[in-house]
């Protein structure tokens, strides 16, 4: 079976968010179960590679693009297009020319489909949303699966953007890829797939519920027979304390990541007295810094230390920053993208926050029960797949978790954190539980394959 993913990112090569930890490891365990999987992403600043062929794409006009081959990606390289700072935009937004430059990666994966032969295209996110449309158009018999990673984004674009695309007005209807008058491409491939997927089996509940369904609820709910959700793995290649290059000591248990707290405490200048609350994340609304904002100075009574790795929304950064100069020995605010700060933050720390309005999976926490780093998560989506609440009478459950979306429910989270906390041997024994959990990416790529099949 052959299957080419498209993405718009991917690690090794570029990442902002959990996408790219998805397409730079599920196409290893799809290979390893006998389907063959190429990845085609576009070409961003400081990827190497050397020119192969080229194709014409039209976007309104024509386009010249060069494809580099490598190690199962392809890459779709036109530099004006992609040649940038950031990936979808700089602190100021997005770029104004995304509509362009998703279109012609989507034009790109149809053509390569074609001439390579492809069985089925796995698309994720809104950036390659118009391939199943397109190969509709076609009449082609490649198969399609579209992959949710995350509703809120959609790629919705002005309606005098729609020309560029190359179809038939008839496409431009509320059946059809228009979205209040606007051109949205993730509803493109929602209504066009094959099948659909999600990241976790509650979001795919969640998503057809208005409070959750970013105004999509009804699109999904008419495709309900083709939408399942299938939990992300980890690769734990890349996520192993035991084997993690990148923190101070590698280690397998409770009193080895004690001594990986210490290092990263004094490494950060804070005290070491304190239980730690880690966060790597996006700063975005999705990500829960309100709630975070408003209760700082009780996460502090409490007696937690607070280190955030993250960038995203200024307005946050700036609010963010001010808490460690009030805090100077407790709080370590690091607004940037730094791959190894975040290894050493999953180890370093007892608990990591994620207190989301929503997550469509969330890796953060599946990394952080890896490393014996006790999750405090909002119960929503695929963090309630995968934590339970700690139970200390039956030493059962491997988190905290709290339901409604308010600043007194997420500090009476904490509050049982810190207190689980201060039982030293019941708290060893929390940590080196959640060590245990498996989530890699074994079965979910089993699961996949299967869906492959049925189609
Ligand atoms: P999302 O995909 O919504 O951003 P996930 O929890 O699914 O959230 O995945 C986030 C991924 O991105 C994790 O691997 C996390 O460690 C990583 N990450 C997020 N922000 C940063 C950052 N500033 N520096 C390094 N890694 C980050």
């Amino acid at each position: 079976m052959n299957v080419l993913f498209v993405a718009s990112e991917a690690l090794p090569f570029a990442k902002t968010g959990g996408l790219a930890d998805v397409i730079g490891a599920l196409p290893v365990f799809l290979r390893k179960l006998g389907v063959s999987v190429n990845v085609l992403m576009p070409r961003y600043r400081g990827i190497e590679g050397s020119p192969g062929e080229r194709l014409t794409i039209d976007i309104g006009k024509s386009i010249e693009v060069g494809m580099y081959d490598k190690e199962g990606f392809i890459f779709i390289d036109h530099p004006s297009f992609y040649d940038r700072d950031g990936l979808y935009g700089t602190a100021r937004g997005d770029y104004k020319d995304n509509c362009e430059r998703y279109t012609l990666l989507c034009k790109a994966a149809v053509e390569i489909a074609r001439r390579n032969d492809i069985d089925i295209v796995h698309c994720h996110d809104w950036q390659t949303g118009l391939i199943p449309l397109y190969l509709k158009n076609q009449k082609s018999d490649v198969k399609t699966v579209f992959t949710i990673h995350n509703l809120g984004y959609q790629g919705r674009f002005p309606s005098h953007k729609f020309d560029l695309l190359g179809i038939e007005k008839g496409y431009f209807t509320p059946d059809g890829i228009e979205y209040y008058g606007d051109i949205n491409f993730l509803k493109a491939g929602i209504v066009y797939a094959d099948r659909v997927t999600t990241v976790s089996e509650n979001y795919a509940l969640e998503i057809q519920t208005p409070e959750l369904g970013f105004g999509l609820d009804g699109v999904l709910r008419q495709r309900k027979n083709d939408l399942s959700g299938i939990i992300n793995g980890i690769d734990y290649e890349v996520w192993n304390p035991a084997s993690d290059a990148l923190i101070p000591e590698p280690y397998a248990d409770f009193q080895g990541k004690q001594h990986n707290k210490i290092c990263f405490n004094q490494e950060c200048n804070l005290r070491c007295d304190h239980p730690v609350i880690g966060m790597v994340s996006r700063i975005a609304d999705q990500k829960g810094f309100d709630l975070i904002i408003k209760i700082f100075d009780d996460i502090m009574k409490l007696g937690f230390n607070f280190i955030l790795l993250g960038v995203g929304d200024e307005a946050y950064h700036r609010k963010l920053k001010q808490f460690e100069q009030v805090y100077p020995s407790r709080v370590s605010i690091n607004l940037k993208f730094d791959e190894k700060l975040a290894h050493r933050i999953y180890a370093g720390s007892d608990f990591f926050l994620m207190p989301s309005q929503y997550e469509p999976c969330g890796l953060g926490q599946l990394i952080s029960l890896k490393y014996g780093t006790v999750p405090i998560v909002r119960q929503t989506g695929g963090l309630a797949d995968t934590v339970t609440e700690f139970d200390s009478a039956g030493q059962t459950g491997n988190g905290f978790l709290f339901k409604s979306y308010t600043p007194n429910a997420l500090l009476d989270a904490l509050s049982r954190a810190y207190q689980a906390f201060t039982n030293s041997d019941s708290f060893a024994s929390l940590s080196e539980r959640c060590m245990q959990y498996d989530f890699s990416w074994d079965e979910s790529a089993k699961k996949y394959k299967r869906l492959y099949e049925s189609l």
